[in-house]
């Protein structure tokens, strides 16, 4: 029979923790470091005007190289940790700090480029989050009416009256709200009539079906009629294939994002993004039919 060791069990013991679980204590224990070792980097993707292929604007993405870890560590890894120790928010008054300060040049050649910036559950309830944003915007110079904030339906619902107070707050400074992964939430639909909201972004996971599911085709036309009836615009996240762009196009989609058109790149290929004019991906759009 196997003897049991201390150095066995520990390494039965070490087995059994989740792979989650391990790499939640190793990146919890680098991450506050990382700032101030200048470990991140804020990446942009654009996104096109579905009717003309021109780039309208571009999503801030944070991006981790670990010199500790030895890798890139993503988004869906470091964010829920950061938000779990309240880091995210030193870590969000950064990146939109340099984003605003990054994209400012793109914006006195191309005026009508928005910057949107995701913000994360614990940003959003804290009480300074908009003098923060002032003060960043004031600091930076960053036009506010070029601003969109990403706010996912889960964070709105936390605190109904709180979250439109603090939207309101925003919008009365030219900032424009949108609702990040849409119709993967638990909010009710009533919060899109009283919510001061600019655009929603249909989620990837919709667009990933397009065109062989019908039903996700069929939630995609329903959230641009009900998005178009209530006055705001729409976006399809994880656009990948021209087929999703022709059919995107043409139910009515206004702006479109994904790998198809660009994936987020570092400031200075996003640079070279702009000076090459419209994206018109591989193929360009075919007519509206
Ligand atoms: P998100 O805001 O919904 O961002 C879209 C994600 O989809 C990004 O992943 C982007 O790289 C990816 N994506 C874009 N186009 C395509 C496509 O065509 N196909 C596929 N498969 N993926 C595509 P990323 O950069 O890994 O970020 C993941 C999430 O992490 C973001 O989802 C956002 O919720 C969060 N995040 C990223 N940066 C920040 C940040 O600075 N602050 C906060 N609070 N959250 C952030
Ligand atoms: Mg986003
Ligand atoms: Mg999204
Ligand atoms: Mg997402």
């Amino acid at each position: 029979a196997a003897k049991i060791s201390g150095k066995g069990s520990f390494r039965l013991f070490s087995q059994s923790l989740s792979q989650e679980a391990q790499s939640y204590f190793h990146v919890g224990a680098h991450i506050r470091e990382a700032i101030d070792l200048d470990e991140f980097k804020v990446y942009y993707q654009p996104t096109v005007n579905a009717r003309t292929g021109d780039i309208n604007g571009m999503e801030a993405l944070l991006r981790w190289r670990s010199s500790r870890l030895g890798r890139f560590v993503m988004p869906d890894e470091f964010i829920p940790v950061a938000e779990q120790l309240g880091i995210i928010i030193p870590l969000g008054e950064w990146v939109l700090r340099r984003a605003c300060s990054q994209s400012l040049n793109w914006l006195e050649l191309f005026p009508n480029l928005r910057l949107s910036v995701n913000l994360s559950a614990r940003q959003f309830s804290d009480p300074a989050l908009v003098s923060k944003v002032e003060q960043i915007l004031q600091e930076t110079g960053f036009p506010c009416g070029s601003l969109d904030m990403e706010l996912t339906e889960n964070v709105l619902v936390k605190s109904e009256d709180r979250a439109v107070e603090v939207m309101n707050n925003l919008v009365r400074r030219g900032i424009g709200i949108s609702i990040d992964d849409f119709g993967t939430g638990y909010s009710s639909m009533a919060y899109l009539k009283s919510f001061p909201v600019r655009r929603l972004k249909i989620d990837r996971s919709f667009i990933s079906g397009i065109p062989e599911d019908k039903g996700d085709l069929a939630i995609a036309e329903a959230v641009v009629t009900l998005a178009h009836s209530l006055g705001k615009e729409v976006v399809a996240e994880g656009v990948e294939t021209a087929e999703q762009m022709r059919i995107l196009g043409s139910i009515g989609c206004d702006v479109l994002q994904g790998y198809l058109f660009s994936p987020p790149v570092p400031h200075d290929r996003f640079d070279t993004l702009l000076s090459g004019g419209p994206i018109r991906s591989k193929s360009p759009p075919k007519s509206m039919e």
